[in-house]
């Protein structure tokens, strides 16, 4: 009897857990019959590796057990399941300012934007959709952000996202100010040439358009009462403002 018991233990748990609807069936691991190997060349990121090749980037990091995206390193081999041709990936190219005019829109007469305040994610990833949630998590209301410039892991490397605040030419929280966010945590680690010149291009652009004095360019810690390092240590602030002045 009391053997019995012991072999219903297991038994009874597995049915109290399901039935509470926590339990997980196990699938059967994928079978990706076949992929190729890619090697890791320069310039090249998780990301337009993924986007290449149509792949999810998490798909790509869960099979080639990648916990950190930003961490592959020129010369390593990933498989690329499912995959039967290797393609060419495209090197990153410069966004013209042409581009960023177009990303930007029109000017907004209505709008009088006076102050552009810096960010940094202090994340290592993202991209304006997770950031966008992750606000309305914290009852933020959506994206703190009118643009985000990736970093190569969730979105390219300078790629320019605009938010929608930007299109509703709403204000985040201080009047006048344009919130730019640049995906990464320059605490650790330092913005990439691409992010750079991205950044610089976005700027000029919104100084066309609104007139934003270079004394109203900021980071987040310069703002009063602001108990903040952001954009971090690393955030070039000053090369940043030596380039704007050179046009
Ligand atoms: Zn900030």
């Amino acid at each position: 009897m009391k053997r019995l018991n012991f072999k219903l233990i297991p038994v009874f748990l597995y049915l109290t857990l399901f039935i509470s609807g926590c339990v997980t069936v196990p699938r059967q691991p994928a079978v990706q019959p076949y992929g190729i190997y890619h090697v890791v060349g320069r310039g090249q990121t998780l990301y337009r590796i993924a986007k290449t090749y149509n792949i999810s980037i998490n798909e790509l990091m869960r099979t080639n057990r990648i916990s950190d995206p930003t961490q592959i390193e020129i010369g390593q081999k990933l498989f690329l399941p499912g995959v039967r041709l290797p393609l060419p990936i495209e090197s990153y190219k410069l966004v013209s300012l042409e581009t960023v005019r177009k990303l930007v829109g029109p000017k907004y007469h209505a709008s009088h934007w006076r102050y552009i305040t810096l960010h940094h994610s202090a994340t290592l990833e993202g991209n304006a959709e997770c950031f966008d949630r992750n606000h309305r998590g914290r009852r933020m209301g959506g994206l703190f952000y009118h643009f985000v410039i990736g970093n190569g892991t969730l979105s390219g490397d300078g790629e320019i996202e605009v938010g929608w605040r930007w299109r509703k030419q709403e204000e985040v929280n201080r009047p006048a100010d344009i919130q730019i966010c640049l995906v990464g945590n320059f605490n650790k680690e330092t913005v990439s040439s691409v992010q750079f010149d991205a950044l610089v291009k976005l700027i000029k652009v919104l100084r066309e358009q609104y007139n934003v004095p270079i004394r109203n360019i900021r980071e987040h810690k310069d703002i009063k009462g602001k108990n903040t390092e952001c954009p971090g240590n690393n955030f070039p602030f000053y090369k940043l403002l030596t380039e704007l002045k050179k046009n």
